[in-house]
C-alpha cells in the first residue's frame, strides 16, 4: 500500500486522474466494452484511433475484430526485411499500434485482405469479398456474443472511401449486430446477446468538401488521393451521413500519432503530416459517427460520449 502511495504521489497530474479512472473500472463489476470491426491494420489508427485510445484510457475494454492481415498493402521492399510475408509485417505493426491505444484485445478473421476494386486480390478464393456476408458475419456475432460488448463500431456504408473490403465488413458487421439475440442465428457462435449500440466511423462531410476545393491550389488531384492514387474524394464528399456523435480525441492526439507511426509500411505518421495533416491540424481533432443502432428519429443531440 505504501508502495502504490508513494509511486502515486511521484504521478504527474493528467497520470492520477487516469490512474483514479482505472481503479474505479477496475473496481465495477463489469467495465464497459467497446469491440470495433474493420478490415485491414491500420484502420483502427488512421481512421477511429483517437476515439479507441479515449475510451481505453478511460477504462473501457476496447476490442478490435480485424477482417483481414492487409496482404494487398503496397509495401516497399526494405520494409519487409525480417518478416516472411506482408500479412507478417503488417500484423506486427498492427499489434504495436494496439499496444500504443492501449487496446484489450484484437482478433484476425480468416480472410485475405481484396485489395481496390479491379485488383487481381479481387479474385483470390481467400478474399473476404467471396465470402457471403452471412458467413462472415457468423465469425463477427462470435465476438460479440464473446466479449459482450456495450457499442460495437465500424465503417459506415461506403466503407469510408469505398474500400470493397470495409464495405463488406461493414455489411457483415450489421447483419451481425441485428441478428446477435436471435438464437437460430449461427446457434455453434455463441449464445444470444444484444450490444446497446451500433455506430458507424463517418469522415465530416464539410471537411471533405473543403479538402476537395482546397488540394488543386496544392497542385493534387481530389479524384487521386492516397497512397495508391485510388481513392476518390470528390465522390466521397457528396455522401452525406448524419452525425450523431463526435468524440473529442485532443487529449489522445499523441497516442493517434504513436498508433499511425506503428503503420510504417502504410504511411505511418505520413497519413498525419502533408496537406491532409495539415488540414487536420487546422480544423480541430473530432472523431464523427453515425448512430445506426438505436435508430435515430428526427431532431436529436449531437452527443459527445458513445456510451450515452
Ligand atoms: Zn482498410
Amino acid at each position: 500500500m505504501l508502495i502504490f502511495l508513494r509511486e502515486y504521489y511521484l504521478l504527474g497530474t493528467t497520470q492520477k486522474y487516469d490512474r483514479i479512472g482505472k481503479i474505479i473500472c477496475e473496481l465495477m463489476a463489469n467495465n464497459p466494452v467497446l469491440l470495433t470491426v474493420l478490415a485491414h491494420p491500420d484502420d483502427e489508427s488512421f481512421g477511429m484511433g483517437g476515439t479507441l485510445a479515449h475510451y481505453a484510457r478511460k477504462g473501457c475494454d476496447v476490442y478490435l475484430v480485424c477482417a483481414t492481415r492487409g496482404e494487398a498493402g503496397d509495401v516497399d521492399s526494405e520494409r519487409l526485411q525480417g518478416f516472411g510475408s506482408i500479412a507478417e509485417l503488417r500484423e506486427t505493426e498492427l499489434h504495436c499500434a494496439s499496444e500504443q491505444l492501449g487496446l484489450k484485445g484484437v482478433f484476425f478473421l480468416p480472410y485475405r485482405d481484396s485489395g481496390m476494386p479491379g485488383s487481381e486480390d479481387n479474385r483470390h478464393p481467400n478474399a473476404q469479398i467471396n465470402a457471403s456476408v452471412d458467413e462472415v458475419a457468423g465469425h463477427v456475432v462470435k465476438y460479440i456474443r464473446e466479449l459482450k460488448p456495450d457499442i460495437v463500431l465500424t465503417f459506415d456504408p461506403i466503407g469510408g472511401y469505398r474500400h470493397p473490403d470495409h464495405i463488406h465488413i461493414h455489411n457483415a458487421t450489421v447483419l451481425a449486430f441485428e441478428h446477435s439475440a436471435d438464437a437460430a442465428f449461427h446457434p455453434q457462435a455463441g449464445l444470444p446477446f444484444q450490444p446497446a449500440r451500433l455506430y458507424f466511423h463517418t469522415f465530416p462531410r464539410w471537411f471533405l468538401k473543403v479538402a476537395v476545393h482546397l488540394m488543386p491550389i496544392f497542385g493534387q488531384d481530389p479524384t487521386k488521393f492516397g497512397r495508391n492514387r485510388d481513392i476518390d474524394m470528390k465522390s466521397i464528399a457528396v455522401m452525406n451521413f448524419p452525425t450523431h456523435a463526435k468524440i473529442d480525441i485532443r487529449d489522445v492526439m499523441e497516442i493517434k500519432d504513436a498508433a499511425s507511426a506503428c503503420h510504417a509500411s502504410q504511411g505511418g505518421m505520413g497519413m498525419r503530416r502533408g496537406l491532409m495533416g495539415l488540414f487536420v491540424r487546422l480544423f480541430g481533432e473530432k472523431e464523427d459517427y453515425m448512430q445506426a443502432y438505436p435508430p435515430v428519429n428526427g431532431k436529436f443531440k449531437l452527443k459527445t460520449d458513445l456510451f450515452s
